[in-house]
């Protein structure tokens, strides 16, 4: 009986609490962790401010939601979507375990997954496919280094091309090399050889193209062993103390280095690394050496004896002869530091990635053995890292146009494509913007607390924070122009440079040995299983597998 009472009691008091948020319905949503009030809010355009901010509580909007377009409110239309990406889905059923006599590798530094869905509504719809959103298989790779949670471009350089990991900002040494340490980096049994020497062992051809300068740190990972990414000059050792004839400098490796020296293309920007204090370039800027060395020449007199180029603008990459067979070697440097963003070029005097891309594969293309190609979209991470989204988006439009290029004019029965980030960044997309709402303006679906609008991106850290806080409030998005390309979207930490992020990115690979790359594993294991497509490196190969 006092068993029953208290059951009773019990279900009064538990059903008092489960009701008492009825009461509050006016001012409390049901599940305010997705709010559903901005679809129903009164938006009557009459209602005065004052009206308006009595009627508001913080998360009143008073910003609209647009319906879905007409076909997208039929669920034929989703069906037949579903149906078509089934029979890509099906398609994989013959695995294509071919050798790659080809394998080019698409690096889009910085370019998280985020990056992906922010840059599909960049081009104007949420459904858009990227070019390599196309191939069939996809993984995740996990992207910490050896001594880091959060990567640099150095180590998973190293990782990425070399196959080991290693400790923040050293290229091409084991994590036995702390940065910095010169002793180290001259000990060459820390070094650590990338699948670029494990191509031109083999009899392949070998190349890279970037947008940032040919000495930075992932381009690096194809040729240098450095104890610092910084060393990429005699001048910058000689500051931090130590011999650059000891420890060489990034740029004398890929000149005189062994896999340097056997680099059929190399393009990018950077000439000021490779030219003396006392000489301008072609822009008249002058060169950062203190050693009175011209690199540039160097390469040119190493190289006399082959047919080759050195450019330093579009119209030159342009007229040079490589479609024809003319061209075995070819130095393209087009700025003194980075290529300026695809935004900012002068398109008279910046090949794009497409075109640089297009160059390099006529030179490689005509080894029978084959080529590994790198290629680097290096400028998706300095947008980020600004928090001017637009210049991401926009790098990554131009590197997804490279890859469509590069796909379509290869056979996938004998070349691999793998395309990949070698770290992530602190970049979010926000809800709940209607469709197709500007992925660069204020989100449409709700105000904040504060009554102010908000981004729809916005960053953990950076730049941003300083012109988005003002005096203990936020600056009001709607009185700025935030489609200005120079735009610092707002950060909630204030960082002069906001930073990469842990979180793991994708790998989508296309060709022989393309399903290698789908599941989550360690970044380091790329190379490997791009070498092992491609019949080179000392690990196994598909060719060892098939005789075993
Ligand atoms: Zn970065």
């Amino acid at each position: 009986m006092l068993y029953r009472l208290l059951c009773v009691y019990l279900a009064l008091v538990g059903g008092l609490v489960s009701t008492s948020p009825l009461h509050h319905e006016a001012e409390e949503e049901y599940d305010p962790m997705h709010p559903q009030r901005f679809l129903f809010a009164d938006l009557a355009p009459t209602a005065s401010t004052d009206q308006r901010a009595k009627r508001s509580s913080a998360s009143m909007p008073k910003l609209r939601f647009e319906p879905p377009s007409p076909n997208e409110q039929h669920a034929q239309y989703w069906n037949n979507v579903a149906q078509d990406i089934l029979d890509r889905q099906l398609h994989k059923n013959r695995l294509n375990r071919k050798v790659a006599k080809n394998v080019i590798m698409f690096l889009g530094d910085g370019l998280s997954i985020p990056t992906l869905a922010a840059t599909r509504v960049y081009l104007g719809d949420e459904s858009t496919e990227l070019s390599f959103e196309r191939f069939p298989y996809v993984g995740l790779s996990k992207t910490y280094c050896a001594n880091v949670q959060v990567a640099d471009s150095a180590c998973t350089a190293t990782a990425y091309l070399a196959g080991v990991k290693a400790n923040y900002g050293t290229i091409g040494l084991t994590a036995a090399a702390a940065l910095g340490d010169c002793q180290a980096q001259n000990d060459t049994s820390n070094h650590v050889h990338s699948i670029a020497k494990w191509a031109q062992d083999a009899g392949l051809s070998t190349g890279f193209v970037t947008t940032t300068e040919v000495t930075n740190a992932s381009p690096a990972g194809m040729y240098a062993h450095t104890a610092n990414r910084n060393w990429e000059y005699n001048g910058a050792i000689e500051k931090d103390g130590f011999d650059p004839a000891v420890c060489q400098d990034i740029a004398s490796q890929l000149i005189h280095g062994e896999v340097g020296k056997h680099m059929r293309v190399i393009m990018g920007g950077g000439r000021r690394e490779f030219l003396p204090t006392h000489e301008t370039d072609i822009d008249g800027i002058r060169g950062r050496r203190t050693d009175g060395e011209d690199l540039i020449k160097h390469w040119q007199h190493h190289h006399s004896h082959h047919r080759s180029a050195y450019v330093q603008n579009r119209v030159q990459l342009l007229e040079t002869n490589t479609a024809h067979g003319e061209t075995d070697y070819l130095l393209g440097l087009f700025s003194s530091k980075h290529l300026p963003y695809h935004l900012d070029a002068d398109e008279q005097q910046i090949p794009t990635l497409s075109e640089m891309v297009s160059t390099a594969m006529d030179i490689l293309e005509r080894n029978d053995n084959g080529y590994f190609l790198f290629v680097e979209g290096g400028r998706i991470d300095h947008g980020h890292h600004y928090t001017q989204p637009i210049r991401a988006f926009d790098e990554t439009v131009e590197f997804a146009k490279a890859i469509e290029m590069a796909r379509s004019r290869t056979s996938q029965d004998n070349t691999l494509i793998v395309v990949t980030a070698d770290h992530s960044h602190t970049m979010t997309m926000s809800g709940y913007s209607s469709r197709k709402n500007d992925i660069l303006g204020v989100n449409n679906g709700q105000r904040a607390d504060d009554e102010l609008p908000y981004a729809t991106i916005s960053y953990a850290n950076g730049p941003g924070y300083d012109r988005n806080v003002q005096r203990e409030a936020r600056l009001d998005l709607n009185r700025v122009d935030m489609r200005d390309k120079s735009f610092a979207f707002p950060s909630t930490v204030p960082l002069g440079l906001e930073t990469h992020g842990g979180d793991d990115v994708a790998v989508f690979a296309s060709g022989p040995w393309a399903h290698l790359f789908s599941g989550t594993y360690e970044q380091h294991f790329i190379p490997h299983a791009m070498a092992y497509a491609g019949c080179i490196g000392p690990g196994r190969t598909a060719c060892t597998e098939q005789q075993s």
